[in-house]
């Protein structure tokens, strides 16, 4: 058989679509435990098994109590999803025996889930792509397995920890489409404050479902899942790679198998975990611990009316009330402190454009964050600060390169822009009376250039400037400089020809 090229392949077979529909695991960062009093921890800081009780191990006898924040979250989020929320839903058993489980099974939402018929409509490549969510359901959370050479270790503060499940419909057909889809329901998350969207903590966790089908048809292919990718990346390659394995096997005539994966991300590869499991094979029951969880639709119009702006919203609002391009509204929505960060600073000082301040943000303060890696709210240039700057340049004081410079100077002290500009004496010079002799200075100084330039070697002209520049430190006010040159250069030429 011939060897696979991985990722490259399913350009090739052009004759199939990718049909992808995700499922999302997103912990609800409430207080206490789904259905203990047990803390939320940070599971990558906290002393293992310290956040844990009867309940969340699976003592017999225990009893569980429904965490109403939890649910009150995942309303939220059901809303914002544009869901149909259920008056009445139903926790179930999902039973299955594993380690990180102490119970041997795990309470979640099966026949009756908490909302349905959703949608996310997100940015993708300049189109608007609309996602439906089939479903959207409340569980909890496993353990934790940390296996070592011969043995394995189990953290159960985990164990319990409200889980919101996400399920899409089939609707995405490009890697571009999903990348764009999990970054926007991370985004959502996070403009609800429900999750931090700490990826390296594993708060947002996906499971992919992929199938291909002849392109131009409507009907849906056999597909696998693949399981526990944890991070955008980890996702999109391996979405990629599962693409070009199913997309080889049609095109050598052989059947997709429908069966669960995992991604081994070291080798590039998906591995076969096991056959799918079935519905039936969970034997699900209704948790007989607890009653049906009713929700009154008069709670849930009180949470409808407490959402925040949500990013579609706020990304339009940037773009109508305050002329941003859609590609930088999109940037400075992407993260509700951004956003907040940005509106800030135009709020502080309403007479700038608010795009000059959106490419001072986009561009050089993200790259001085991502330098120090740091997080903008964490940022000691205050929004008011940054206006004050980018006032400064649209006034002509400093130029943009001493901006630049202030910037960076600012970020590192916390100063305010007047100062660092008198402080490295940056103040641009606007006065032609201060400039006008600079550039004597320069033409008397070099000789040749100006009998080169009087010869007819025009270019010399952009050396001068640069000269009158270097003197300035760079604070010459460019336009001045331009013209005083061309005033001087024209008096001299006069002279030569009429002496
Ligand atoms: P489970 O994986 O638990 O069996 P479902 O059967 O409801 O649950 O499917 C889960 C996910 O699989 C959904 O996101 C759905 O959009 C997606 N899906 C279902 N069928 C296909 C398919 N043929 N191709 C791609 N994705 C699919
Ligand atoms: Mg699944
Ligand atoms: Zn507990």
């Amino acid at each position: 058989m011939a060897e696979r090229t991985p990722r490259a392949a399913h350009t090739e077979a052009a004759d199939f679509e990718p049909v992808i529909g995700l499922e999302v695991h997103a912990e609800l960062e409430t207080r206490s435990k789904m259905f203990c009093a047990c803390p939320v921890v940070d599971s990558t800081q906290a002393e293992p098994n310290t956040a844990v009780c009867e309940v969340c191990t699976g003592m017999p006898g225990t009893l569980p109590v429904i965490n109403r924040l939890a649910v009150e979250y995942a309303i939220k989020v059901a809303l914002a999803l544009n869901c149909r929320v259920a008056p009445l839903s139903v926790f179930a058993r999902k039973n299955y025996f594993y380690p990180d489980l102490p119970k041997g099974f795990q309470i979640s939402q099966y026949e009756l889930p908490l909302a349905t018929e959703g949608s996310l409509e997100v940015e993708c490549e300049g189109d608007k792509k609309r996602v439906r969510i089939r479903r959207v359901h409340l569980e909890e959370d496993t353990g934790k397995l940390f296996h070592r050479p011969g043995y394995s270790l189990v953290d159960y503060n985990r164990s319990g920890v409200p889980l919101l499940e996400i399920v899409s419909e089939p609707d995405m057909y490009s890697l571009p489409q999903v990348e764009a889809y999990a970054r926007g329901l991370r985004s959502l998350l996070r403009y609800l404050g429900v999750n931090s969207g700490d990826m390296e903590k594993g708060v947002i966790r996906f499971e992919a479902n992929i199938s291909l089908r002849p392109k131009g048809s409507q009907g849906l292919g056999t597909r696998t899942e693949i399981k526990n990718l944890n991070s955008f990346r980890a996702m999109i390659n391996a979405i990629d790679y599962e693409i070009g394995r199913q997309s080889e096997l049609l095109a050598a005539g052989q059947p997709v198998r429908q069966e669960t994966l995992g991604w081994d991300e070291a080798r590039g590869v998906t591995v076969s975990q096991r056959g799918k499991e079935e519905a039936h094979d969970y034997r699900y029951f209704p948790e007989p611990d607890l009653p049906p969880l009713e929700v009154a639709p008069e709670w849930v119009e009180a949470i409808r009316q407490q959402l925040p702006e949500l990013p579609a919203q706020k990304r339009e609002r940037f773009m109508a009330q305050l002329g941003l391009t859609p590609y930088l509204a999109g940037v400075l929505t992407a993260e509700p402190e951004v956003a907040a960060y940005f509106e800030a600073a135009t709020q502080a000082d309403p007479r700038l454009p608010a795009a000059k301040i959106a490419h001072w943000i986009s561009g050089d303060l993200f790259a001085l964050l991502k330098e120090h890696g740091q997080a903008i709210q964490d940022c000691r240039i205050s929004p008011l600060q940054l206006a004050q700057l980018v006032r400064l340049v649209e006034q002509g004081e400093i130029n943009i390169s001493s901006a630049k410079q202030v910037l960076a100077e600012m970020f590192e002290c916390g100063a305010d822009p007047g100062q660092v500009v008198e402080r490295l004496g940056l103040r641009q010079i606007s006065d032609p009376r201060q400039i006008a002799p600079v550039v004597s200075q320069v033409l008397a100084d070099n000789p040749d250039q100006l009998q080169a330039y009087l010869a007819g070697k025009r270019t010399i002209l952009e050396w001068f400037f640069g000269q009158v520049m270097r003197l300035t430190r760079g604070r010459a006010q460019p336009s001045l400089v331009r013209r005083e040159l061309e005033r001087q250069l024209g008096e001299k030429e006069k002279n030569r020809r009429s002496p």
